[in-house]
């Protein structure tokens, strides 16, 4: 049997045949944010590249769990509330707030977002194993995770060693590390921070061990796709892959390791550090949704992509070519498309899907659509096409996220265009042009070709 869906795996750096555990339910996890600032829209990218998997795999007929962690405890979070003299649960409060709120206004459908403090049991239950079965020590300052113990380690990443754009502020430095690229398990409290009573120190987690006691909460031992953006890779995802495959003995922990390529802007990442980010607020007060998931999606899912605002520009006009188009279903001509036409306007659709099908190639897909749109606007709706440009437009709503409002107009207006349209033949000029301003004023346009006169919204 044919696979439905191929995707590159991290793990294995080939792109491989995506069959899950069980075929009837798909374990998705990703990482999510953590809540000590706005979200920007790089971190938008990878959310609405996840959210595209998630969707493609339903579209599929898979049932799908998709979850996502929110890290809501974090040195980061500590030094925002040192420095603005806030209590650290507002401050994680408010920000997490404003992360949900902006997933909304993307579109994006996340099953369950679990928090890292409503987890420690499940954390704490983690590191003891881990100290029990020897892979973990305690020092001064907190458990570490000896890598050493674990043979496979770098098995993900390809690498052992930390690098300038690694997630550097999270390196957990201690001279009196085992091993000088350990990592911590769990960080004992220092003055007033934050902390939770365990046996084998009284603090809080480390950043890796989260995610894997939320999942294995979830979804048990191993599961199917782990996602997130490729500046993850290492050294996150390398010690979330060490920490559970040494716990459970399992493999392997996660089938397919799904990463995104990061957004840019002026050739450099977008990212808090480098102070180059918009906000996903910002972007959103300004752009529509579907704009902005079309911006992202132009591109493949695993290259780079530039931030712009001209391209942002380029990806509304589209959008809104597109939405033109769609108002034509309701004002189908008589036309007939020839059978020659129609085999390969079907082929565009078939092709829609194999390029999806292929690693999630976007960029195909939306080529092959922006064909059939073009057909359409150089030859009207037929009716043989209309079924057809629907299947598009569920696509690009169900898989996309991006829904063009398929709605025919009241009759009311649709009245006023008729009266328009006698008064035009009669080249009675001004009643003509005194309906054409009244249905403007309902956001109404009319487009006069010789084939007839054609509605559109504005
Ligand atoms: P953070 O809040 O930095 O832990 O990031 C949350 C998510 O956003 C992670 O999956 C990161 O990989 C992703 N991310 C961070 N910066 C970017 C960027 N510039 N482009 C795409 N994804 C990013």
């Amino acid at each position: 049997m044919r696979a439905i869906l191929k995707l590159y795996n991290t793990l294995s750096k080939t792109v491989e045949d995506f069959e899950p555990f069980n075929r009837s339910r798909v374990n998705m996890f990703a990482c999510g944010p953590t809540v000590y600032d706005f979200a920007h829209i790089g971190n938008g990218r990878t959310a609405i590249t996840m959210d595209l998997l998630s969707r493609f795999l339903r579209f599929k007929g898979y049932e799908v769990f998709y979850l996502v962690n929110i890290t809501d405890i974090d040195d980061k979070i500590i030094k925002k509330a040192v420095e603005t003299n806030t209590d650290w649960k507002i401050i994680k409060n408010q920000y997490e707030e404003q992360y949900l709120s902006d997933m909304k206004s993307l579109n994006i459908k996340i099953d369950k977002f679990a928090r890292a403090t409503d987890y420690i049991e499940d954390i704490k239950k983690q590191v003891q194993s881990l100290i029990d079965k020897d892979f973990a020590y305690k020092i001064d300052d907190g458990i570490y995770f000896e890598i050493k113990k674990f043979k496979d380690y770098g098995k993900l990443s390809g690498r052992k060693d930390v690098v300038k754009d690694d997630a550097q502020s999270r390196i957990d430095d201690n001279d009196n590390k085992r091993g000088w690229n350990d990592f911590c398990l769990w960080k004992f409290s220092k003055n007033n921070e934050p902390s939770w009573k365990a046996e084998f120190g009284d603090g809080r987690p480390g950043w890796h061990i989260e995610d894997t006691a939320i999942t294995e909460h979830f979804f048990g031992p191993q599961y199917d796709i782990h996602g997130g953006g490729t500046d993850l890779i290492f050294p996150h995802h390398e010690a979330e892959l060490t920490q559970m495959e040494s716990l459970s003995g399992k493999i392997p922990f996660v089938k397919y390791w799904i990463h995104g390529g990061l957004l840019y802007i002026d050739h450099q990442r977008m990212g808090k550090s480098n102070k180059n980010f918009y906000t996903i607020n910002e972007i959103i007060q300004k752009y529509d949704c579907k704009t902005v998931r079309l911006f992202m999606l132009q591109g493949h899912y695993r290259s780079t992509l530039n931030f712009s605002f001209e391209l942002l520009e380029s990806c509304e006009n589209r959008i809104n070519r597109w939405k033109r188009t769609v108002d034509l279903l309701f004002q189908v001509n008589s036309e007939k498309v020839t059978d020659l036409e129609q085999k390969r306007l079907e082929k565009l659709y078939e092709n829609f899907i194999k390029n999806l099908e292929n690693d999630l190639n976007t960029p195909m897909a939306l080529t092959n659509l922006e064909e059939f749109i073009e057909y359409v606007e150089n030859n009207g709706m037929s009716q043989d096409i209309v079924d057809l440009f629907k299947k598009f437009l569920v696509c690009l709503d169900q898989i996309f996220g991006i829904d063009l409002n398929v709605k025919d107009i009241d009759d009311s207006i649709k009245n006023l265009i008729v009266e328009r349209e006698k008064a035009r033949l009669k080249k009675d000029w001004a009643i003509s042009d005194r309906i054409r301003h009244e249905l403007l004023t309902q956001n109404i346009a009319l487009n006069d070709t010789d084939n007839g006169s054609f509605w559109y919204r504005v």
